[in-house]
């Protein structure tokens, strides 16, 4: 293929509104699939993301396509939509030169699309906006067309409209990939220049890279060497994704595909790395920003002998997953465990499941919490502490007041987008949870854009549970009504004992809240009259398996339920 018939592209989009769904067409559009009605988000291979239908992965798809006469080569990098794993979405950016912008034609544009857009806008690609969904009833594609004229400013006769479902219009989306995004710049005759964008650890094949290649020419055989590391790797394998590996000779500058290496865990395929060939250097790419953990949480074995299975565990899933940080910790209830950052709420749930699908571990989380800064107000404290600033990243170290000049928290800039008949107990949300407004904007008649600075942790657990409800009023005394409704949570959540559980809240020493789990036994054979002895051990032997299934702590058995329940509350 010459350059010039290379188009690569992304798609991007609020959650839900059919980035995997245009995915699919475009894959039986180009022959990469065959059509049938078992299409379903194709590229999300991952058990979790079937279930939630969400993309967790970027993944990367191959496609051919005929245009005028004239073959080309499409590169499509599918992406997560969900704001916690929107790190994903700036790395696939980084290998293309355009993108589909999908906006659902009934729901028009939501927060996400408003933040990829500007994460595709600041890489100076092309964005083609694509209005999806036109067959719903309540479709209204005009409206939204004016939304994306006034929000971002691009001329609604550049939009779009398509059902992704019914695959109308989809051909279409196809030649303005072709008319409107530029081929890559590139040159075939410098010396290798790959970036890696993506990588999977594969058990029985180690690292495989994605790369998307800038100059030169890369094959089988070929020395390597990582810019990061300094590393040299022969190439064991080249290809395509298509959207499986298929194993090609070469790859050349303008083509994005796989790469093995040798490489034996992914810190050795650093995302943003560059690659090129040996005693050829060249300048490195800019790398990516990594990305930061905002959510920590407390993560142990149910039952300690557990411990090293779920250590192997856990490793093995952050090599697929750098964006997850480890560290050691233990906790007198539950014993040796590891405090893991996450990027978010989402992430957290998803790294969790993976443990329990892909590794068939199963763990107990502790409540997830935010880093937060001390500046120390002392020169021994800070001659201790060897810094002027500590990162505390568990709630169980935090430093005692007395210690400390100043707390620091992370803060987000949010954006909301709401019917304006709301906007008033959503602008009395916000400032409930210590937010500053930074902007406010009509998108259309009447939907309504708010920015807001938000300190991250008033909203990492439930904000947008409580943004959709918006019903109840919110509690100002937050400790005491946090504290209560753990409790309350707890003390619904546990199964009832032979003897009385006390459950309380504390913050330091001081108990703010108190609830009690009367004493209680299920007694499984109440209904069970007479002798018949095997029915007798049927049911307890059936009670006894309940019970393998709660999470023991000290002498109480908690179902892991409570504990997700009490995540939830605040
Ligand atoms: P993603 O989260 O952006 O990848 O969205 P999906 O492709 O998973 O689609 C979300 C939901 O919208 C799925 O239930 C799809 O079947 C549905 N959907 C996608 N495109 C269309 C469409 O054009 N029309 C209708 N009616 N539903 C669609
Ligand atoms: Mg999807």
């Amino acid at each position: 293929f010459s350059v010039e018939n290379i188009r690569n592209f992304s798609i991007i989009a609020h959650v839900d509104h059919g980035k995997s769904t245009l995915a699919d067409r475009l894959l039986e559009l180009t022959g990469t699939i065959d059509k049938t009605k078992n299409n379903k988000q194709v590229l999300d291979k991952l058990q979790v993301e079937r279930e939630r239908g969400i993309t967790v992965k970027a993944q990367t798809a191959s496609l051919f396509y005929n245009c005028e006469g004239k073959q080309y080569l499409l590169n499509l990098i599918d992406t997560p939509g969900h704001v916690d794993f929107s790190y994903e979405v700036s790395r696939s950016l980084s290998a293309c030169q355009g993108v589909l912008l999908v906006v659902d034609a009934n729901e028009g544009i939501q927060a996400q699309t408003v933040a990829n857009f500007f994460l595709a806008f600041e890489a100076q690609l092309s964005i083609i906006p694509v209005i999806n969904k036109v067959d719903l009833k309540n479709a209204d594609p005009e409206r939204v067309e004016k939304q994306i004229e006034k929000v971002f400013d691009i001329p609604s006769d550049e939009c779009i409209k398509i059902s992704a479902k019914l695959g109308t219009n989809v051909e279409r989306v196809l030649q303005a990939v072709i008319k409107r995004i530029p081929p890559p710049k590139v040159h075939r005759k410098n010396p290798l220049k790959a970036l890696v964008f993506d990588s999977t650890f594969d058990q029985y094949r180690g690292v495989i890279a994605n790369v998307a290649l800038f100059d030169g020419v890369v094959s089988k055989g070929d020395k390597i060497v990582s810019a990061h590391t300094k590393k040299t790797y022969e190439v064991n394998e080249v290809g395509v994704l298509n959207p499986n590996e298929q194993p090609t000779h070469k790859l050349y500058a303008g083509q994005v595909g796989y790469l093995i290496a040798g490489m034996k865990d992914v810190t050795e395929a650093q995302i943003g790395d560059t690659l090129y060939l040996h005693k050829q250097p060249v300048e490195p790419l800019p790398g990516f920003k990594s990305a930061k953990p905002m959510v920590f949480a407390g993560m142990y074995p149910i039952d300690q002998s557990e411990y090293n299975n779920l250590k192997s565990a856990v490793e093995k899933l952050t090599i697929n997953d750098s964006s997850v940080t480890v560290h050691r910790d233990s906790s007198l209830a539950l014993g040796a465990g590891w405090r893991l950052g996450f990027l978010g709420l989402l992430h957290m749930e998803v790294f969790n499941q993976r443990l329990e699908q892909e590794y068939n571990a199963s763990v107990i989380l502790t409540t997830p919490t935010v880093p937060y800064k001390a500046v120390l107000s002392s020169a021994k404290l800070i001659k201790e502490y060897r810094e002027k600033e500590i990162t505390i990243i568990n709630p169980a170290q935090f430093p005692d007041k007395s210690k400390v000049t100043e707390y620091l928290e992370p803060v987000v800039l949010g954006t909301i987008i709401t019917p304006d008949e709301y906007t008033g107990k959503v602008m009395m949300l916000c400032q409930a949870r210590r937010a500053v407004q930074k902007n406010m904007m009509y998108i259309d008649q009447n939907r309504v854009m708010l920015k807001y600075l938000f300190p991250l942790n008033e909203i990492v657990v439930d904000f947008y549970d409580s943004l959709k409800s918006l019903s109840s009023g919110y509690a100002r005394d937050k400790a005491h009504s946090v504290g209560k409704a753990v409790c309350e949570r707890l003390k619904e959540s546990l199964p009832r004992q032979l003897f009385e559980i006390a459950v309380q809240a504390a913050v330091g020493s001081k108990i703010i809240a108190r609830e009690t789990v009367k004493a209680y036994r299920k007694n499984v054979l109440a209904k069970c009259y007479g002798g018949d002895i095997t029915r007798k051990m049927k049911l307890l032997k059936r009670q006894a398996e309940g019970k393998k299934k709660l999470r023991k702590i000290g002498n109480i058995e908690v179902p892991k339920d409570a504990f997700i329940k009490v995540l939830r509350t605040q």
